[in-house]
């Protein structure tokens, strides 16, 4: 790929309306055009036939450009499943994945941070700490990036590194880029933002929107445990962050999806699954539950296929949905922050 733009340069970030801003003499709809261009993954400005060159020139001679980020190493699964390493503009690494489903439907899973402040205890991301948020267009171009190397993608998750609610208004703003109807035009209901649980965050989001869905790591449902392995949940007790995404809930009507990473000997037992279920009953809910990816230093145990078997089987016995789903992706996803790790 050609030179890479600087951060604060690239067009990527920007609304049609931010884009206009930037050329004020020129006629109104031309900033409307040139996002349509951008937001097809282009790569350089020849590729805009139809903005006059003058334009093109004013843009360049004010410093802005497209992509501020690069590809700088790509790792692909025996299920299909692809990582790449991003190289962003200041040499910091991020990684995004793309997630590959029987039917052939593609998922972006993009990160919103580099690192994560978060400190959840088996999650690798969480190892290194909070390098930076992103911004708005870091977000988008992990999209482009994925979707220029891999092909048409229809679902997005924020579940790459990073908490997405702890840098609320990059995030927000990426998906307003990301769902408007003339550039991508992903559906609401095609977005999933994953978050630990920052009530607040939810809050401001079942207020403000957009109104994507919501999944929540749920990884235990008592205090204490909960507590020790995801410290959010001091802030946030499992009785607030319910009541936080029943707000979500009644603002949106959107099932809720909790994330459940089997932690082998830890969360895995029939109680464990009792008191799961109880949490969730009356809600419009589905259990995702992650076998745990191991990940170098951290200190926990995948369960076993058959641990996995059971503890599934628990929550349907409780009436509880249950899917699967990303199961493959883990096999790279789980392992967030490695390839980051591994090339800062
Ligand atoms: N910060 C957000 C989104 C990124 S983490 C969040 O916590 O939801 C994405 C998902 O990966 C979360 O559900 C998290 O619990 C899970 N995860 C983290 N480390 C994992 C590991 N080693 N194995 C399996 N899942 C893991
Ligand atoms: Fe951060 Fe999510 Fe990892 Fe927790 S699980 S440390 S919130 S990325």
């Amino acid at each position: 790929m050609s030179k890479t733009t600087d951060t604060n340069k690239s067009l990527y970030g920007l609304s049609p309306q931010e884009i206009a801003s930037l050329i004020p003499h020129a006629k109104a709809f031309r900033g409307q055009q040139i996002f349509d261009w951008v937001q097809k993954g282009i790569e350089s400005f020849d590729q805009m036939v139809n903005i006059p060159k003058n334009l093109k020139d004013v843009l360049e001679f004010e410093g802005w450009g497209l992509f501020s980020s690069s590809i700088l190493e790509e790792q692909i699964d025996e299920d299909g499943t692809a990582k790449l390493a991003i190289r962003l503009h200041d040499g910091k690494v991020l990684e995004c994945v793309l997630l590959t489903d029987d039917k052939g439907r593609k998922t972006a899973c993009i990160s919103s941070q580099v690192g994560c402040a978060m400190g959840c205890t088996f999650c690798r991301t969480g190892t290194m700490g909070l390098i930076r948020n992103l911004k708005t267009a870091e977000i988008v171009e992990q999209f482009h990036l994925l979707q220029n190397r891999f092909g048409n993608i229809s679902h997005i998750v924020y579940m790459g590194m990073g908490e997405p609610l702890a840098n609320f208004k990059a995030v927000q703003a990426s998906i307003e880029i990301l769902h408007n109807p003339r550039g991508v035009n992903m559906g609401l209901r095609k977005i999933t933002i994953s978050t630990c649980g920052i009530a607040d965050g939810i809050r401001k989001l079942a207020v403000e929107g957009p109104h994507v869905k919501l999944a929540i790591s749920l990884v235990a449902s008592d205090n204490e445990l909960r507590s020790s392995v995801m410290p959010i949940n001091n802030a946030y007790p499992l009785e607030e962050l319910k009541s936080a995404v029943k707000d979500y809930q009644e603002q949106t009507g959107r099932r809720v999806t909790f994330e459940y990473v089997l932690l082998g000997g830890v969360n895995d037992s029939r109680r464990d699954a009792n008191r799961l279920s109880d949490y969730i009953r009356h809600m419009n809910a589905i259990v995702n539950i992650i076998p745990w990816n191991p990940g170098a230093e951290l200190d926990f145990k995948a369960p076993s296929g058959e641990d996995v078997r059971k503890f599934t089987e628990y929550l349907t016995q409780n009436g509880v949905l249950v899917t699967r789903r990303y199961r493959r992706g883990r096999g790279v996803n789980g392992a967030c922050g490695q390839l980051a790790t591994k090339n800062k």
